[in-house]
């Protein structure tokens, strides 16, 4: 029997509760660590597979409403985990960085209401904001991480707060700081594509970004969006992998899973579906990231 079982409703705490229960059963090769703490007093988790110094980084749970991922990031962990145990997968000298949930008070708005945030002053301001607790992008302070970042397009608007104003952009910012990385995934859940182009980099970083945008692209079935189309009009920047890219310089892809018009709140059961999609991404991006970084 799995310890993850994705279609099913996971709250925040049972994502911490199986996080840490995966990491007993496969203490050898698994590690659960805080890498910061949320504006209601989550904890943040990373769960790092592999002991080796060079990794990729994967995270979901940027955008509360788009809850569906961090149960498949999970499972994925789990089936790579068992792999491993029976000698089946090796990474060699590289391992795997999953950040499952990088804003735990949006997903718990997202997935329990408003009534899930403890702090009563935020509690009271992001029910001040009129927006249905399913539609919840936000975190707790109603500052959209994906828009918080340092970088380029980063402008301060609504929702964008000061710019890495939030713990979760700072505890982000930290872990890419102190780790080795290769190579970067965030995975959001609107519209199965997948973004590579970045405006703010070379033509050899982007030469790079699109040949690992078309194999992903090919094994998930994913369309690629057009440089174009690297941020909607009106919007502004200041994404996860746009930090990475102009500060880290090194691959960082947006893919996102789930029909465009899928309506809100997510069904879980789309879960078993998006795991199908992309239980083979994090091993063949890690493999590209690895081709990339010559190592
Ligand atoms: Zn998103």
């Amino acid at each position: 029997m799995n310890i993850i079982e994705p279609d099913q409703l996971y709250k925040y705490n049972d994502i911490i509760n199986k996080s840490i229960c995966l990491a007993e059963v496969y203490k050898n090769i698994l590690k659960l660590e805080t890498i910061g703490i949320s504006h209601d007093n989550r904890n943040i988790i990373m769960l790092k597979l592999g002991r080796c110094k060079k990794n990729i980084l994967i995270t979901a749970g940027v955008h509360g409403r788009e809850y569906v991922n961090s149960a498949v990031l999970l499972r994925i962990i789990e089936n790579y985990c068992s792999l491993m145990t029976l000698g089946k997968l090796d990474f060699k000298d590289c391992g795997i960085i999953f950040v499952p949930v990088l804003n735990p008070d949006g997903y718990v708005i997202a997935t329990e209401g408003f009534k899930g945030i403890k702090d009563k002053k935020l509690r009271c301001y992001c029910k001040s904001m009129n927006e249905k607790s399913f539609m919840w992008k936000w975190n707790a302070r109603a500052v959209d991480i994906n828009r918080n970042f340092i970088s380029s397009m980063y402008e301060k608007k609504v929702h964008t707060g000061d710019v890495n104003s939030e713990n979760e952009t700072k505890a982000f910012i930290t872990l890419v700081q102190y780790e080795d990385t290769i190579g970067y995934l965030d995975i959001h859940s609107r519209g199965n594509v997948i973004y590579y182009y970045r405006n703010a980099m070379g033509k050899d970083y982007n030469t790079t970004q699109k040949n690992i945008a078309r194999r992903l692209a090919e094994i998930t079935g994913y369309n690629i969006m057009p440089p174009s189309l690297e941020i909607d009009s009106n919007d502004t920047g200041g994404n996860t992998v746009h930090y990475y890219s102009e500060y880290i310089n090194k691959p960082a892809l947006t893919l996102e899973t789930i029909d465009d018009n899928a309506a809100f709140p997510l069904s879980y059961t789309y879960a078993g579906h998006v795991y199908y999609q992309i239980r083979y991404v994090p091993l063949e991006f890690l493999q590209l990231c690895r081709y990339n970084a010559s190592c």
